[in-house]
């Protein structure tokens, strides 16, 4: 097991895509999370998986209990804001009736999974039902109202008409129906972020069972860090029925040098915000003015 400050413990770390076409051509990076979870439900692993599917505005997430591959299809790609997937388990245990839940969230929500597993006030029963929970990696998000903003002030179109919408190689692309595609600097997108997210002290997800992103390996692959003993048996059974086609993460360009220090800065940075927010009364939990 390799622990690290800033990447968590990890069994193993390699660069992956799903050897599914049909998985692939609507995933975000190489598919790793629909391929694992319909990999899952195929083999009962779990029952079901909350993800975030399609809501009622576009790239507006709604947490969805998926029991079929079809519905794990509908809710490929990433959605630049908040889906509370997390307020969705009693929901898949409770109304969907799921033993085995599969959860898929950013490290935030990683970090509500495992705290409600460890004091489950309100969600007796639950904890054991987790079966296997994906963290997805996430420098920042950003509130619903600034995405709709950011799209139609600085990629001069509504976001109805966006087909992807992606952050990588220092750059927020915006993809178009039209084949137009747009590349705004970080530097323009920073402002419309969340502001909880400059406290927050985790960039890979290091409490998921497996936790993946794009930041280290190519253009549609994925790098892939597996965690937990239960992550560690999933993956090896999905490697063994040939699910993923996988590479030593030394191997590949820009590799996890870059994910260290993406991890490495984040943190850092955060950290500082934390300091500094401590110093007029918040960030380090509540005060009592009277003591
Ligand atoms: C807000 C945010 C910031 C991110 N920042 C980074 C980053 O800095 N570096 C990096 O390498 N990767 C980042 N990612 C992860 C990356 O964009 C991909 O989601 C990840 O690589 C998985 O790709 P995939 O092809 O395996 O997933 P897919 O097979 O496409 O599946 C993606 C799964 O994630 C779910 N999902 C989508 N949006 C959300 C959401 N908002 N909340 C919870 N679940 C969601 C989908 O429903 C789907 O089940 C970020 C993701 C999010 C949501
Ligand atoms: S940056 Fe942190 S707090 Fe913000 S969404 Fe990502 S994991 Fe959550």
């Amino acid at each position: 097991m390799v622990q690290d400050n800033f990447l968590g413990n990890y069994s193993s770390c390699v660069a992956a895509r799903s050897t599914n076409r049909a998985i692939l051509a609507g995933s975000q990076d190489g598919g790793i999370v629909t391929q694992l979870f319909a990999f899952a439900l195929e083999e009962g692993i779990i029952d079901g998986a909350i993800v975030a599917g399609p809501g009622d505005e576009p790239w507006r997430p709604r947490p969805m209990v998926a029991t079929s591959v079809a519905e794990l299809y509908a809710a490929r790609g990433t959605k630049y804001n908040i889906s509370p997937n997390v307020s969705f388990i009693k929901e898949a245990t409770r109304s969907y009736g799921l033993d085995r839940v599969g959860i898929v969230g950013t490290p935030c929500q990683m970090q509500a999974v495992r705290k409600g597993q460890l004091y489950p006030v309100g969600l007796r029963d639950v904890p054991d039902k987790i079966a296997l929970a994906i963290g997805i990696f996430c420098m920042e998000n950003f509130p619903y109202q600034s995405i709709v903003q950011l799209v139609e002030d600085h990629a001069n179109t509504k976001l109805e008409n966006v087909t992807k919408l992606d952050i990588g190689k220092g750059k927020f692309w915006v993809y178009t129906e039209r084949g137009a595609v747009v590349q705004l600097p970080l530097k323009i997108t920073h402002k419309y972020e969340q502001p909880g997210c400059h406290v927050c002290l985790d960039y890979v997800a290091n409490l998921a069972d497996i936790s993946t992103g794009s930041v280290g390996t190519p253009d549609g692959w994925s790098t892939v860090f597996v965690r937990s003993k239960k992550g560690t048996d999933i993956w090896s059974k999905a490697m063994a029925a040939g699910c993923f086609e996988t590479k030593p993460i030394e191997e590949v360009k820009p590799g996890i040098e870059l994910v260290t220090k993406l991890a490495t800065e984040k943190i850092t940075k955060n950290r500082k915000t934390i300091e500094e927010r401590s110093s007029f009364g918040v960030g380090k939990g509540l005060r009592n003015p009277y003591i």
